[in-house]
């Protein structure tokens, strides 16, 4: 699998192993910075997905909710990514942003998410990234997520959001 194939690609997961299956996938198919937005309501999965990824990208540590830490940072430089190609060499930190209690953009002034999101050797995902609003980086890959029933979720991919946020 690479990138383009998970473009305008819907998925339903029945329990939450798949949804991190599916976060495991995709973050092979990632490249140095790349900046992934996840929208949805809350419980929709996207934590669940991060889990997944950050796995995938070879992150031994275990991912939390940081709903009262906005953003939480990861080390790739010894990550199982930044061995396995010589572009991925250099990656630096993987970082896992959660804006959910995010009210104003002015909130989000000193937190140097533009810093993050501008620097190459990172590998960012955002939940609640339409807060991020006027900071949001043009390029980007979309991941929308929607609580079906129980434990059924549907998953969509988009090679940017359709809706301007
Ligand atoms: P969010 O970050 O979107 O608020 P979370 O990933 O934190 O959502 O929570 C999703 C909850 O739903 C978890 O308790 C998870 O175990 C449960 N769940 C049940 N089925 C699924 C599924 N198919 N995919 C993801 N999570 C699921
Ligand atoms: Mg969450």
């Amino acid at each position: 699998m690479n990138k383009k194939d998970f473009i305008n690609k819907i998925v339903i997961t029945n329990n939450f192993k798949e949804t991190q299956e599916l976060g495991h996938d995709f973050a092979k198919v990632l490249d140095k910075g790349d900046i992934v937005c996840l929208y949805g309501d809350l419980g929709s999965g996207k934590t669940t997905f991060v889990q997944g990824l950050a796995e995938g990208l070879g992150i031994k540590q275990r991912i939390i909710s940081p709903t009262f830490i906005i953003i939480r940072q990861y080390d790739l430089k010894s990550s199982a990514f930044a061995k396995a190609s010589v572009g991925k060499q250099n990656s630096k930190f993987f970082y896992h942003v959660d804006l959910y209690r995010v009210g104003s953009e002015r909130d989000l002034e000193g937190l140097g998410i533009g810093e993050i999101i501008n620097n190459k050797n990172n590998i960012v995902v955002i939940e609640w990234a339409e807060k991020l609003k006027s900071f949001l980086s043009a390029k980007r890959i979309d991941i929308e997520f929607f609580y079906k029933k129980n434990n059924t979720r549907k998953i969509t991919f988009r090679p940017r959001r359709s809706v301007r946020v």
